[in-house]
């Protein structure tokens, strides 16, 4: 009984954590969908300037304002995609807090609201705080009339 009391008690806590990370896996699932979904627009635009210039082609018309038209559209797409890769990025470097949900970048050891450890178990030892040398020597004292 007991036993089955902490393999639940554990599970429940693995599943609490997973979640957490769950949401953010989600939104970036959505956003690589969004990046899909403007490829295949692109390609189908890529297709239309296509049959565009061969039936002009055919029949001596003159395609230039559809294409510039079709054009302007890939562009516009392109420029999503590089706006949502980088909102992926983004989310790929962050991590949350798990004291007060802040965002933090993904190597910073300690979160930048709360100052709570990021990382349950650092692999590196501390890091030497750099020892600065003393601002201002005390000329004053140093200099006294004998
Ligand atoms: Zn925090």
């Amino acid at each position: 009984m007991d036993i089955m009391d902490e393999v639940f008690q554990s599970a429940k806590q693995a599943f609490g954590f997973a979640s957490q990370k769950t949401g953010e896996a989600i939104e970036i699932g959505k956003l690589q969908l969004k990046v899909t979904q403007a490829q295949a627009e692109i390609r189908k635009l890529y297709e239309q300037i296509g049959s565009m210039i061969y039936l002009s082609r055919k029949n001596g018309s003159d395609p230039s304002t559809m294409v510039d038209s079709l054009v302007h559209q890939i562009d516009r797409l392109s420029a999503e995609i590089d706006a949502v890769q980088a909102r992926i990025q983004q989310l790929r470097q962050l991590i949350k807090c798990t004291r007060c949900g802040a965002q933090n970048a993904k190597d910073a050891l300690y979160c930048s609201r709360c100052g709570a450890p990021l990382k349950a178990a650092p692999a590196e030892p501390e890091p030497e705080t750099v020892s600065e040398p003393a601002a201002e020597a005390p000329d004053a004292t140093e200099n006294q009339p004998q």
